[in-house]
Formats: C-alpha cells, structure tokens, sequence
C-alpha cells in the first residue's frame, strides 16, 4: 500500500502523533476506484499498472472515470475527520486540501470544474457548513480549477447512509441530485469532491446526474475512502 509522508505542509504541532499513523494513498491502486493495491500484485506480464482493476469495479464498473483518495479511513483519520464534519475543526484545511492535490493530480490537470457533493438544506443548517464544499474550495485555491458549490443539488432529503448495505446506499442515493445549470456542465470535464469515500454510492449517484446532464466526464477525489481488507483468496 502506498504510503506518503506529508511534505510541504506540516500539521498542527499537537496532531503530530496522529498525522504519523495517517495511511497515504496513492499508486498502485485499482485504476477506476483507487482501491489500493499492494506492491507485489502489480508487475504482472503484459498488464500495465494503470489498467487493473480490482475485484469490485470487474463485477461493475462504476460511472465516474476515476476516484482518488489521498487517506486511508481507519483509527488514525477517523478523529480527524469527524472533527473536521462535526465539530467545525477547519484549521486542518490547507493540508486536506494539499493531501487530495496530490492523490487527485492527474484528474485535476485536465479538470473544467470542481463540483462537491452537496448536503440537503437541513442537514446544511445543523451542521452549519457543507464539509465537501470547503474541502472543494480550499482545493481549488490550490490547484486553480474553478468551483461551483451550487451546481448539484440535493432536492430530496434521504435518511443518512450509516448502516445501510451497499445496495441498500445505492437505493437510498438514487435520483437525489439535480443539475442546477446543465448548461454549465455540458461536455465540461468534473471533479466531484467528498470527504469519505464508503461504498461510492453517493459519487455514483452524483456521476449519474452529471452525466445525464451532459458532462464529458467526471472523476471523483475524496479526503478518505474506508479500505476493506480483500476477501482471502
Ligand atoms: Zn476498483
């Protein structure tokens, strides 16, 4: 597994114990989802690194053309993020947002427009904030893509993921986006920006809509994805 030590921006001094148990990911890893593969399982006579696929995208192949994550979502980021989504911690912002520059870096050098997931307007007022949409922006200062925070909409307010299946997360996200402008998205190449990464049914709901809409093609980065370990063989 890839693993990365933060270079240019240092964390907060009392994070540092913390940011050293982070998990880094990058290459190899599955080239449509970014499952994260182990050094070995690359190589492979006559394949290139950039064409293997994992298990699941095999069996279906999601809509977006790439996801990318820059973290792992175990014990050590688990904290950090969810006092970045629940407890408003947004000084940490500048190095999420270097983080996913990296992991996203190829999809990002050929991007029209970052667009984040959005949050339904009640679950925006208690929380206060749309995380992805800072994370959207802090990553477009960075990078120098455009943004637009308001160009997907989530009209229908759907009960949280926690706890569902995968099947039941795809049901539960279907036809919960809309497009505000479709004119703006149209042949335009997207980065769909979240803050984890669970079953990617949310970013395969988003890139449905987007793509409905016309856009050319939409890759997804996130802060963290969850890495379940692959069934033994
Ligand atoms: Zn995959």
């Amino acid at each position: 597994m890839g693993r990365w030590v933060v270079d240019t921006v240092l964390p907060p001094t009392d994070d540092t114990d913390l940011f050293t148990q982070l998990t880094f990911l990058d290459e190899p890893c599955c080239a449509s989802c970014g499952y994260p593969f182990d050094h070995e399982v690359t190589g492979l006579a006559g394949i290139s690194a950039f064409d293997l696929l994992c298990a699941a995208c095999l069996a279906r192949r999601p809509a977006y053309a790439t996801a990318r994550s820059a973290l792992q979502y175990d014990d050590a980021s688990r904290s950090l993020v969810l006092a970045f989504k629940h407890g408003g911690h947004t000084d940490r912002l500048h190095t999420f947002a270097a983080q996913m520059h990296r992991a996203g870096r190829v999809a990002l050098a050929h991007a029209d427009l970052i667009v984040p997931v959005p949050l339904h307007r009640t679950r925006l007022v208690k929380r206060r904030y749309n995380q992805s949409a800072l994370l959207a922006r802090a990553l477009s200062r960075r990078c120098g893509v455009p943004m637009d925070a308001h160009m997907l909409l989530r009209p229908r307010k759907t009960p949280s993921q926690g706890g569902l299946s995968a099947a039941g997360r795809r049901r539960n996200v279907q036809g919960a986006f809309e497009v505000a402008r479709p004119e703006a998205v149209a042949g335009r190449r997207l980065v769909l920006v979240d803050d984890v990464m669970t079953t990617g049914a949310t970013l395969e709901a988003c890139t449905r809509t987007l793509k409905r809409a016309g856009a050319a093609r939409v890759d997804a980065l996130c802060l963290a994805r969850v890495v379940k370990p692959l069934p033994a063989p």
